[in-house]
């Protein structure tokens, strides 16, 4: 018999993390609705995330993490966000982080004792890459690491956004590598939360992913310059950070999708039901809205396998090629999940724009609505389109 090809490999562990998620999510679906109206975070499904120890899923074992790849990080996204879309965004966002750290964090021994306990104590990381004046261009800041002569430094940013930021036990800062350097000479640092003051500049009080928490905050740290991570930014974004973000991210907006469908699909089926012999009408959205999902998983599937290929080729991850395609799975699924769930919504009709029926698609609509703005896909669309004045698609079916 033939070995199994390596997207139905990725497909087999994805199943095995998400049956580990299945109880953490169902928790996290009972709240998501006092999560949202209160904008609150999802203590619940947290507490039954470190519970599970899936915070540590990618932490390698021998530093006591679960040794498990983006497959199944994506699969516990997947199946959160299909029950609490933000719950599943604040684990890729979480996920997105210690991935930086497993691939660029292991050359020190404060990087390795950070590690262990992340696995250990279950540790929950956040992002400040969002800066005030500078917006969503994440490869340029403002704020410095100051104090670069001596073992300790001290960083202060306007961060306009920083999502769980209070619950967060670290944050991971971008910023120039010291106060003479350009813009775009950036560093990455992990700062813990009793290294940090957080003083609110910003609440959210936003249209969706409400329990993201995604507060604005002065931030100060002060910590030991062996945190930074050695590689500089631009090397860790190219390598990790923008490809595992946007295949997390898309992995989100696919479980808000899916929901929506199996939503609509329950609909047209009681319908269906209800007078036999008889097509409802809004089963040809259904039919349209099914299409896009199948489309939208096959494209993350394609991304996720792609990411797995090149993952220690650093040639292939920093390749104009491969830019293209992870910048081209963002914008493509922001885009989809707002439109897969206007489908599934036209295909429920009234009984999904009600607030107050099983089958409402509101929440799903207005948390699929951060998509294209979260890193503005009109931004990265900017980015493609410059990248495609040097590099031309070789035009294979397997890219
Ligand atoms: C739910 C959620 C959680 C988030 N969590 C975090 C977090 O934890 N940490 C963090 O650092 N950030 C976080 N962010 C911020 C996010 O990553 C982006 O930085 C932010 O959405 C960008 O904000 P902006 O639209 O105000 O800024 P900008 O990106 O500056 O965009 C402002 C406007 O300018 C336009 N624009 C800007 N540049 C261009 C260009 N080159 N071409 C065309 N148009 C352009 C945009 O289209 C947009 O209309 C979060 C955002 C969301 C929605």
């Amino acid at each position: 018999m033939r070995a199994p090809a390596p997207d139905s490999l990725l497909a087999m562990a994805a199943e095995a993390a998400a049956a580990m998620a299945a109880g953490a999510a169902a928790i996290a679906g009972r709240h998501a609705d006092s999560v949202d109206r209160e904008a609150r975070f999802p203590t619940e499904a947290f507490a039954a995330l470190k519970e599970a120890r899936l915070l540590g899923l990618m932490v390698p074992r021998d530093f006591g993490g679960g040794g498990g790849g983006l497959a199944d990080a994506a699969a516990v996204a997947h199946a959160l966000a299909q029950k609490c879309p933000s719950s599943g965004l604040i684990y890729a966002m979480h996920q997105i982080q210690v991935a930086c750290l497993v691939r660029h964090g292991q050359g020190s021994d404060w990087h390795r004792g950070f590690l262990e306990r992340l696995a250990g104590e279950q540790l929950l990381l956040a992002s400040a890459t969002t800066e005030a004046g500078i917006g969503g261009d994440v490869r340029s800041s403002a704020c410095a690491v100051e104090d670069e002569t001596g073992a300790a430094f001290r960083l202060e940013k306007q961060a306009t956004v920083i999502s769980y930021g209070q619950e967060a036990d670290a944050i991971l800062v971008t910023a120039r590598r010291t106060a003479d350097s350009p813009p775009s000479d950036q560093v990455i640092v992990p700062v813990l939360r009793g290294q940090t003051q957080l003083e609110e500049i910003g609440g959210w009080d936003t249209l969706g992913m409400r329990g993201t928490r995604s507060v604005g905050y002065r931030l100060v740290a002060e910590a030991e310059r062996a945190q930074i991570l050695p590689l500089p930014y631009a090397d860790i974004s190219a390598r990790t950070m923008l490809p595992v973000t946007h295949i997390l991210w898309s992995s989100v907006w696919l479980g808000i999708a899916t929901d929506a469908v199996a939503r609509a699909a329950a609909f047209i089926r009681a319908e269906a039901r209800k007078r036999p012999g008889t097509l409802p009408p809004g089963a040809r959205r259904l039919a349209e809205a099914t299409a896009g999902l199948q489309a939208m998983r096959g494209m993350v599937r394609g991304a996720l396998a792609q990411f797995e290929e090149a993952a220690d080729n650093p040639d292939r991850l920093t390749s104009l090629g491969f830019a293209v395609a992870m910048n081209t799975l963002k914008t493509e699924a922001a885009e989809m999940v707002v439109r897969i769930v206007g489908e599934a919504m036209l295909a429920g009709g009234l009984v999904a724009y009600r607030n107050d029926s099983p089958y409402s698609l509101c929440r799903h609509l207005r948390d699929a609505h951060s998509a294209p703005l979260m890193i503005n896909n009109d931004r990265i669309l900017g980015n493609t389109a410059n990248l495609l004045v040097a590099h031309r698609d070789n035009g294979s079916l397997f890219g």
